[in-house]
């Protein structure tokens, strides 16, 4: 998007009631008046990254990640592509930021929410490459629009006016560069929103080093504890479940337990985890569960959501061609329970 058309955009949805995306970009727009106040009120809390920004480190950070991509090895399948040419990777990705949508979104966690919505900014693309993903055709299908780190920017500062309680990074590893970069144009805008860095947890440690003190909740999934099943539903990921536990170690180590201000209901810092119960319990629910039990603080927030739904290539694989029986669901919330986890969100089933 060029700086005229860049203008353009932002005068442009201030105006716009809701738009969803299809091949344009963004947007839930509108009645944000006095957004920015709103926000405001909901904490004195100051995201890390605007300490980072003024001492020009998150810059420096961003510039490291984004050489790194000449031989990209910023997620676990290291396929060394050289993205900085245009080349596209394992996970489809190039160098440029491609982008599905930026909105508010309600249907994350109620912390998230509030009453404004949870800021989400949809990546295209994804180095997992699930076989039943909802989000197929963001993530493998590559729907969604080339930005530039400028609009990056642009969208987080359209969202924090519209009010929404934090900026929500879904998908993120594959542009974490872009999005560090686009952090540093932010912040000297007024950029004060938590960072929720929304990931599927198959996140390299060292790569999570770069965002220590950057991101403020990690939003992660902890998908499968057998190597096995990572590797057939994922492919390639045979390294799931060991890679994972490292990295779930590292962002509890940078953020801490993620526990709801008493006030406000919201989360700003912290883990949150994400479990999702699959048939026949090909994920080994209970194996992650206990691991969390074992090696994270027992309050630990974990969701354990029952929402699985045979999408895409699902039905390749008969297992787990079907949704979740309630006993499948209510099993795995009992083994949680008996392993000692206090801080668990449950759903409907
Ligand atoms: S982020 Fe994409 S390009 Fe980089 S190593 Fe992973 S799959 Fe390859």
């Amino acid at each position: 998007m060029n700086k005229q058309n860049r203008r353009r955009f932002l005068r442009n949805i201030a105006s716009i009631p809701a738009i969803v995306m299809a091949n344009k970009l963004l947007i839930r727009g509108g009645q944000s008046s006095n957004a920015n106040h709103l926000s405001m009120t909901n904490s004195n809390y100051e995201p890390g990254y605007i300490q980072l920004q003024k001492t020009g480190e998150l810059k420096a950070r961003g510039e490291i990640l984004h050489e790194r991509m000449r031989s990209c090895d910023l997620c676990p399948r290291d396929c060394e592509t050289n993205r900085i040419r245009g080349r596209r990777g394992d996970c489809n990705a190039h160098g440029h930021l491609e982008i599905s949508s930026a909105s508010p979104h309600y249907g994350e966690e109620r912390e998230l929410v509030g009453s404004r919505g949870s800021g989400t900014v949809f990546f295209t693309n994804c180095a997992l490459l699930c076989v039943f993903c909802i989000n197929y055709e963001i993530s493998q299908q590559g729907r969604g629009q080339r930005q530039s780190i400028d609009d990056l920017a642009d969208m987080m500062l359209f969202l924090q006016r519209h009010g929404c309680h934090n900026i929500n990074i879904v998908s993120p590893t594959h542009y974490i560069p872009h999005i560090l970069l686009a952090l540093d144009k932010a912040v000297p805008r007024g950029l004060h929103l938590p960072l929720v860095y929304n990931t599927s947890g198959w996140e390299k440690k060292e790569v999570l080093e770069f965002l220590d003190g950057v991101v403020d909740i990690y939003l992660s999934d902890f998908k499968y504890d057998d190597a096995e099943a990572a590797d057939k539903y994922s492919p390639g990921a045979y390294s799931y479940p060991e890679v994972t536990k490292e990295a779930l170690t590292e962002m509890n180590r940078q953020v801490g337990v993620a526990h709801a201000d008493e006030d406000t209901g919201l989360i700003y810092k912290g883990l949150m985890i994400r479990h999702l119960v699959m048939p026949e319990n090909v994920a080994r629910s209970d194996r992650v569960v206990r691991w969390i039990a074992q090696n994270l603080p027992k309050d630990t927030y974990v969701n354990i959501m029952s929402q699985y739904t045979p999408m895409f290539k699902a039905f390749d694989y008969p297992e787990i061609a079907r949704r979740i029986t309630r006993s499948e669901y209510r099993n795995v919330v009992t083994i949680a329970r008996n392993a000692g986890l206090t801080n668990l969100r449950q759903q409907m089933i």
